[in-house]
This record gives structure tokens, sequence and C-alpha cells, in this order.
């Protein structure tokens, strides 16, 4: 099986480079339209007997669109009148998304530069890379589609590339985690995330932020509003070394809290419920999924539930074993920082958790 992601750029064109995408849109979408006219009438999503049909009055309607273009026109509308069933003439908004294929466009990951066909010739746009997109260069780039953003007035490039699989990695070692708004991230293997920096500067825009607020003019708003940005971008870093750390790691499977299935449970405290509302902790793990995959590891998501009043040793649940940053069991008297004995448990629901799946996979072997 192949693994299939497909990433997002902000374009950046040359001058003339919009007005000449947004005409060759408007020109696609004649082409869709002559192609998906053509087919409904005529009962038919095949694409051949669509060519055969269309193309020279469409080449004729719009000779400047590239003739790649004009076929990726055509099996768009043919993909459409299938999905419909022909029953209805499929529609198109005059500036909806491009698809190109390799023909007619070519990308560069190293450098960011895309080239681009259109009614005005080859367009060479540029976007931004990181040092993140850097792993994407062994894959195989299947689609791209180009999409313009009418209130924004931008467009985007969407990649989807496709990777091998690779070989799932066979010893099982399970790693658990626990995010949290004090420590980024603790680990059962008695790593914290807790950076001096993340602390520093989340509590410089926290206190830059209230002396905004209380100003409440149109500027202090504006400065607001930038300085969300720039947070935000401050945190995904953050988030990215963190996960590009933990899968480095000698573990194989990372646990989880799934924070997606306990909105419906009342009796949880304030920790949980900004867990639930932070944005950071949902961009963590999914960091840590696309890291994880691309080494052939697994991330899993556990019950949520007592993790944090639990006691790792024992079992014993209660709620009263938690006091803040401290955890002792009221009934056997473990001590432990709180946050390592929720990850603790986390990896033990981790570990039952996988063996629940392996008990539904007869194939696997015990040996
Ligand atoms: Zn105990």
């Amino acid at each position: 099986m192949n693994v299939i992601r497909t990433i997002t750029f902000n374009l950046q064109l040359p001058d003339g480079g919009s007005s000449a995408l947004l005409d060759t849109m408007r020109a696609y979408s004649t082409a869709f339209s002559a192609s998906a006219q053509w087919g409904f009438e005529n009962h038919t999503w095949n694409k051949v007997e669509n060519h055969k049909a269309t193309y020279k009055a469409v080449r004729e309607s719009v000779p400047d669109l590239p003739s790649s273009l004009v076929q990726g026109a055509r099996d768009c509308a043919c993909e459409a009148l299938k999905a419909g069933k022909c029953a209805s003439p499929p529609e198109r908004k005059p500036l909806a998304a491009m698809r190109y294929n390799q023909r007619v466009i070519t990308v560069n990951l190293i450098h960011g530069i895309a080239t681009i066909a259109s009614v005005r010739g080859r367009i060479k746009a540029t976007f931004p890379i990181s040092e993140y997109h850097r792993q994407y260069l062994s894959w195989t780039v299947t689609t791209s589609t180009i999409s313009f953003d009418k209130r924004k007035k931008v467009f985007y490039l969407h990649i989807s590339m496709e990777h091998p699989d690779v070989e799932p990695v066979q010893e099982v070692k399970v790693l658990g985690i626990d995010r949290g708004i004090v420590n980024v991230a603790v680990c059962s293997d008695n790593t914290f995330f807790n950076s001096k920096q993340v602390k520093r500067v989340r509590s410089k825009y926290a206190h830059l932020r209230r002396e905004l607020q209380s100003k409440g003019t149109r500027s202090a708003k504006r400065k607001l509003r930038r300085m969300a940005g720039r947070e935000r971008r401050f945190v995904t870093d953050t988030n990215h070394c963190i996960s590009k750390q933990i899968v480095e790691s000698e573990y194989t499977v990372f646990a989880l809290e799934d924070l997606s299935k306990i909105r419906v449970q009342k009796r949880r405290g304030v920790e949980f419920n900004r867990k639930l509302n932070n944005w950071s902790f949902y961009e963590l793990e999914q960091f840590l999924r696309y890291k994880a995959e691309d080494l052939g590891k697994q991330v899993v998501l556990v019950d949520a539930r007592y993790t944090s009043q639990k006691c790792s040793v024992c079992g014993h649940a209660y709620k009263g074993n938690r006091e803040g940053s401290s955890f002792r069991c009221r009934k056997c008297g473990f001590q432990l920082h709180a946050d390592l004995n929720a990850a603790r448990n986390i990896a033990q629901a981790g570990i039952s958790c996988l063996s629940r799946l392996s008990v539904n996979q007869p194939n696997v072997a015990h040996s």
C-alpha cells in the first residue's frame, strides 16, 4: 500500500501572472462545460468517446489553452458525469480549481519553483519551502491542482504525492506521551519537553496581549492580529522539533490520549478542558503521526479517562490522587510527577490497545 499526502503552497506570481492564470481558469471551465454538456446529452462518461466528439471544437473555442489542460478538463468532466451518473450536466464555477498533469506543470521542491502552463505561455511562480518539506523529495508527484481564493486574491498549489509504504518496524516498544500546558509533552521514559524558551516566549506573548487588549485601539487590534500569527508560527516550529525528537527515539509506537472522544464526558478538570480547546495539541498529534508513518512507526490513540487520576503502579483510580503537578496514590503510597504518572498510564493503555488490535489480526504470528 502507498502512503498518499497532499501539501499546499501559497504561490507567488510574477507581474501579469495572476491575470494569465485567471484567464486560464476561465478557458479551462469553457473546455469543461463543452465536455460535460456532450457527455450529458449522449449519456456517457467515456473519456475516449468524449475526446473524439469534443476535442476539435474545444481547441477552436479556446485556442490558447494548452492541449494537456483541454484533456485535463475533459477528464474532470467525465469523472463528474460518472459521479452524477449523467443525471444532470456537471457544473463548475469559472474560477474553480484546475488539475494539472506533469506535462503542463513542473514543480521543483528543492528551490520552491513551479513552472505553470497558461493561456499566455509558461509562468514561473515561486513558493516558500521549509526544511520540513525536504522529506518529500523522494516522493512521486501524482497530481497538481491550482486553486484561487477570491477573497484573499491568492493562488494555491496543491501537490498530491505518493510514497511506497515503508516496511513496518518489527519490534514493538510503546512510548506514552502526555500533552499539557505547563509541559508541552511528558513521555513515559521520563523525558520532559518544557523548554524554558517555550515558557518564556508564551508568557511574553501573554503579557503583550493583555497590554494591547486593554488599549483597545485600532492599531492595537492590528498588532494583536500580527502577534497571533507570530505566536502560532512559534508554536508550530516547537511542535515540529518535539515531534521529530520523539519519533526518532528507539520507540516504535507512540500512545496519545484520544482528545476527540471526550466531549461527551462531564467529569474532567480544568487541564482537560484546556487540552480540548487547544489546537496545538492536535497539531502535535498530526506531526507525530506524519513523522512516525515516514519511519514505519505508528501512533495509537487511547481512552483519555482516568489517565491523570489513576495510579500507574497499582491501578487505583481516585480524583484526590492528583494535586497539581504531584501525584500520590492514596492506596499504595506511590509518588511521582503527575504528568509522568499520566504518561505511564497512557503507555500502558497503548500496550493493551495494541494487543487488542493483534487479536483481531489472525495472521500475526505469536512467538
Ligand atoms: Zn497505587
